[in-house]
């Protein structure tokens, strides 16, 4: 699409936007009197102002019926996570079965690998993306040693060619034929956390399954921000936090993703009663009877309180439906790129934004090699109110997000960085 750089072109497009009324349902922190410029939904979502009554009907139902509340509470507590299950099954794409809102990511993740990595003769690498998430890579390395394996000779990264910073798919799918039949699991993140580049979720997971490996993806930035179709694109397994694009709350409830595939097998798993056959839960028998659905990985009740906060703002991913959000972002991220772009260029291309544009690699964030004093530019976009994410040594990350930024949004930010980059 063709952009301008000026206010009425920003205001036009945001009268355009079906989905423009959803900013006002959010609370934006402040700065000199207006809304900051609040880019940063890729780290924590901002909070659905729907949150608090949410909240306050639980501890309302508690007080009033104590453990009844159980049953009798607006939002029974023994079956809470049900209510959450239609509309996570939309944001990712999958049947209702496999999918269940539990724990926190990295304890999904460390689950899911109990059932999905099972070293055995020689295969016994699990391949992931380079520099994944520092988390994910902690979770991998101690899953082998808990194998009795050694990392440094199981844990393998794909790694940018000479002089690139992002990884070529056709890189990505050679070095799972490479590994071949030492490749017990494939693990990537679903969008990495720092260059913004999205992985081909059904290419990687069709390669691994050719070559005997299982396939898993962190989601942690893709679920909320890409368009996830995991049930036809065929992971055996996924799991995301929901304070990033799902906008639930620092710490917030995550989710797990099991393939039908696996679903009602007897794949070996670390168990726990809120996995164990719901309608026979409380005859407290011995033996366990795991759930037909991905809720035989539950181990633990539902923390109800979390629950209430993801469970508002999953219903705003339903009445704003993911087509729509990834179609506004595509344009939202296209428009803030090409800002920046002319602002580089007028600057001697100091700016390289290393996330692709090809929205088939991309998502909602844009991250961006600073040549120069990019710590500097920073602290002066935040002086301006200004909320994106600096990582050292020289990466500025951002993401305008559909649910709640503007098109006004990025052209003021483009008014602001364009000052801010003057020195
Ligand atoms: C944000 C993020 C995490 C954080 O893990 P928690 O268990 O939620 O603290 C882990 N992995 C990835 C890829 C992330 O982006």
């Amino acid at each position: 699409m063709a952009y301008t750089n000026s206010l009425a072109h920003a205001q036009d497009l945001d009268s355009k936007d079906p989905l423009r009324a959803f900013r006002s349902e959010f609370h934006f922190p402040q700065h000199d009197g207006r809304d900051v410029i609040y880019f940063t939904g890729n780290s924590l979502g901002l909070q659905p102002r729907a949150v608090a009554a949410a909240i306050q009907q639980e501890l309302g139902d508690w007080a009033t019926f104590g453990v009844e509340g159980h049953f009798h509470a607006k939002h029974p507590w023994y079956s809470y996570h049900e209510e959450l299950t239609a509309n996570t099954a939309r944001v990712v794409g999958a049947l209702p079965e496999e999918v269940v809102v539990m724990n926190q990511l990295t304890s999904n993740l460390h689950f899911l690998l109990v059932s999905f990595y099972r070293p055995k003769g020689k295969r016994v690498k699990i391949l992931t993306e380079q520099r994944p998430f520092p988390s994910d890579t902690y979770a991998f390395a101690s899953q082998i040693e808990f194998h009795g394996l050694d990392p440094e000779q199981c844990l393998v990264e794909v790694q940018p060619r000479v002089g690139e910073h992002i990884l070529r798919p056709e890189d990505i799918i050679a070095k799972i034929h490479e590994l071949g039949d030492e490749l017990a699991l494939v693990c990537f993140g679903g969008v990495n956390f720092l260059t913004g580049q999205a992985f081909d979720i059904k290419g990687i997971s069709a390669t691994a399954h050719q070559v005997g490996a299982f396939a898993g993806f962190d989601l942690a930035h893709g679920a909320g921000n890409l368009q996830l179709k995991l049930h036809d694109d065929g992971p055996d397994f996924a799991c995301w936090c929901s304070y990033k694009y799902l906008n639930s709350g620092p710490g917030g409830v995550a989710g797990a993703f099991v393939h039908q595939r696996h679903l009602g097998t007897d794949l070996p798993r670390f168990a726990g009663w809120w996995g164990h056959d719901k309608y026979e839960r409380f005859k407290m028998e011995r033996a366990f009877k795991p759930m037909p659905t991905a809720e035989a990985w539950q181990v633990s009740n539902a923390p109800v309180l979390p629950m209430a906060v993801h469970r508002v703002a999953l219903e705003q991913f339903g009445r704003a439906g993911m087509d729509r959000l990834r179609a506004k972002s595509i344009q939202l991220t296209g428009y803030l790129r090409w800002i920046i772009e002319g602002i580089s260029a007028a600057q001697g291309g100091i700016l390289n934004i290393i996330t692709p544009a090809d929205p088939a690699q991309s998502g909602a964030q844009l991250s961006i090699l600073v040549n120069g004093d990019g710590r500097g530019i920073f602290d002066r976009l935040a002086a301006r109110g200004v909320v994106c994410d600096w990582r050292e040594p020289d990466v500025l990350r951002m993401a305008p997000v559909p649910m709640y930024n503007s098109f006004e949004d990025v052209w003021r930010f483009g008014e602001i960085l364009a000052e801010c980059t003057k020195g």
